[in-house]
């Protein structure tokens, strides 16, 4: 039995409690916390899970710090403690993530403001580490003086330096295996999940949703399914389908498009870098260090074309790069140091803004005169999806929710995750053939990229990953024609998030 099934024909023969259309972040999350509180729920996600906006995050899992600006309890507190249960159930794909603030005395931005701001933060997130194993535990918050961060962050800007806060969240290098062993583990809870499945239509009988229609991507085969609850959990498209099976909700997505850059080049610091440009008024930069490159965002800006899935032009990535290097003595950056470019649209504040929403939306389409037993889910954080699916759920299923149990997954080993070094080479002949013919087997690998980018680590390097994709796909049942369009497919995700195209 493969852990994730995806036996499209037998799902629709089931009668489930609640349906998710979309497999991004939010609805991997609903459906584990669904299958946890005993729901029988099938996931359906139109391309490959996690291949939209989640795959595009800053890789960073973020507690309050930032929100103590607005002092905003209720975002800390929630952030706190979902970021405490990646912790305690992903301490094989989670880890400490040191972060530095260098400060210059302007504005609030003086070490006696950040020693009142890290103690209250520690404060309010004393209980961080409960039940989070040795090694993954976070530390106190502290300001290090001059001498420190030079040593930290050697390209510090000195001029004027008073010192540096330095404070710890979670750094989800992989953050994409994160999604699929979340879905894994809802299955594990006999939740069925089909990837490469798009819903096309709400089925609806006296007001009452019955079930969707969607079609297999993979055959172009259609096929309906059925459940009294449909969830859209389909982020940046959210908006869209509660339109087409009820009433545009402007509440739910006000466009707004973010985006960060990895380049080929050292990163800059072991500590995460929060640096703001010499500009007056610009807005901060997060530089991290990505499996030991440059990592660099966030870039914000409004969005109102109809594209869901949108690159930043060139110029826009030129102007990054030059605000980049005037704020990093010496960087001197390039375009051609691009390796990927990550962007995603988020939910605005307002329409027409770059500014991105503070808390999650869920409609209940019976409540206002819609399909009873639809529902719209839209959230601003990886980090607490999983949060905003139990309070989904809650909605949704109001006093029929019994206790459960939100943790118990037990970590895995680098081979059974398919996390790979950075350098490796298919020569090295240490039976790694067996853990990826396992991966895909048991995790729907449908496509050579859901194996590289979203299974595996393979494609974290996509130079390296088009040198050995001949290799890979020996590992599948695959005919030349087939082997050519898959390497094609890869070759052509990475160009879409170039500068430049690969030869
Ligand atoms: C540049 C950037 C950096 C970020 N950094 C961080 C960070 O460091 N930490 C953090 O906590 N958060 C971060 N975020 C936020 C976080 O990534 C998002 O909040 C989250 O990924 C949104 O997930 P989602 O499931 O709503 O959307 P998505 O991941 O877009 O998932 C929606 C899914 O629905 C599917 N779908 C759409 N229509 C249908 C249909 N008809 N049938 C079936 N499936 C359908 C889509 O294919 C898609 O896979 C960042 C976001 C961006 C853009």
């Amino acid at each position: 039995m493969r852990v994730i099934d995806r036996d499209v024909a037998e799902a629709s023969k089931k009668q489930y409690d609640l349906i998710i259309i979309g497999g991004g972040i939010y609805g991997a999350c609903l459906f584990l916390t669904a299958s946890q509180a005993g729901k029988r729920v099938l996931l359906l996600e139109k391309n490959d899970f996690g291949a939209a906006t989640s795959f595009n995050n800053l890789r960073t899992i973020h507690g309050g710090l930032r929100y103590l600006q607005s002092l905003d309890l209720k975002r800390i507190f929630e952030s706190v403690s979902e970021r405490r249960w990646f912790f305690r159930n992903f301490p094989d794909l989670v880890k400490p993530l040191p972060c530095l603030m260098p400060l210059y005395g302007n504005g609030i931005y003086k070490s006696a403001v950040f020693r009142w701001a890290l103690l209250l933060n520690d404060l309010l997130s004393s209980n961080r580490n409960f039940g989070v194993v040795k090694g993954r535990q976070l530390l106190k918050g502290k300001i290090v003086g001059q001498d420190e961060v030079k040593q930290i962050y050697p390209r510090v800007d000195i001029h004027n330096l008073q010192g540096g806060a330095v404070w710890y969240d979670g750094a989800m290098p992989d953050s994409q295996k994160i999604l699929i062993e979340i879905i894994k583990w809802g299955c594990r809870l006999h939740g069925s999940a089909l990837n490469y499945t798009e819903v096309e239509e709400l089925l609806v009988t006296g007001g009452q949703v019955v079930g969707v229609r969607a079609v297999d991507q993979t055959r172009n085969k259609e096929y309906t399914f059925k459940a009294t609850k449909v969830v859209n959990c389909s982020g940046p498209w959210c908006r869209r389908v509660a339109a087409q099976f009820d009433k545009d909700y402007p509440e739910l997505f006000k466009d707004s498009f973010a985006w960060n850059v990895l380049f080929n080049r050292p990163a800059l610091s072991p500590y995460a870098l929060a640096v703001r440009p010499k500009k007056p008024g610009s807005r901060m930069y997060f530089i991290h260090h990505w499996k030991g490159l440059l990592f660099a965002g966030t870039m914000h800006s409004p969005w109102n074309k109809p594209d869901r899935m949108p690159t930043p032009d060139e110029d826009s990535v030129r102007e990054f790069i030059g605000n980049l290097n005037d704020t990093v003595e010496n960087l001197n950056l390039q375009p051609s140091d691009v390796l990927q470019i990550f962007p995603g649209l988020l939910p605005a504040k307002e329409e027409g803004s770059g500014k991105i929403a503070v808390r999650e939306v869920v409609i209940d389409h019976g409540e206002n005169n819609g399909p009873v037993g639809l529902f719209s889910v839209s959230g601003v954080k990886f980090t607490t999806a999983r949060l905003v699916a139990e309070k989904t759920l809650k909605k949704i299923f109001k006093t029929e929710l019994a206790r459960f149990s939100r943790d118990g997954r037990e970590p895995l080993s680098e081979k059974e995750l398919g996390v790979f070094q950075e350098d490796w080479s298919p020569s090295e002949k240490s039976g790694w053939e067996d853990g990826i013919k396992n991966i895909i087997h048991n995790e729907s690998v449908v496509h050579l990229d859901d194996l590289m980018i979203r299974r595996t680590t393979l494609g974290d390097n996509p130079l390296n990953a088009l040198k050995y994709s001949h290799e890979i796909c020996a590992l599948f049942d695959w005919d030349e024609d087939m082997v050519a369009s898959e390497i094609a497919r890869l070759k052509s995700f990475y160009n879409s998030r170039r500068t430049s195209d690969l030869s």
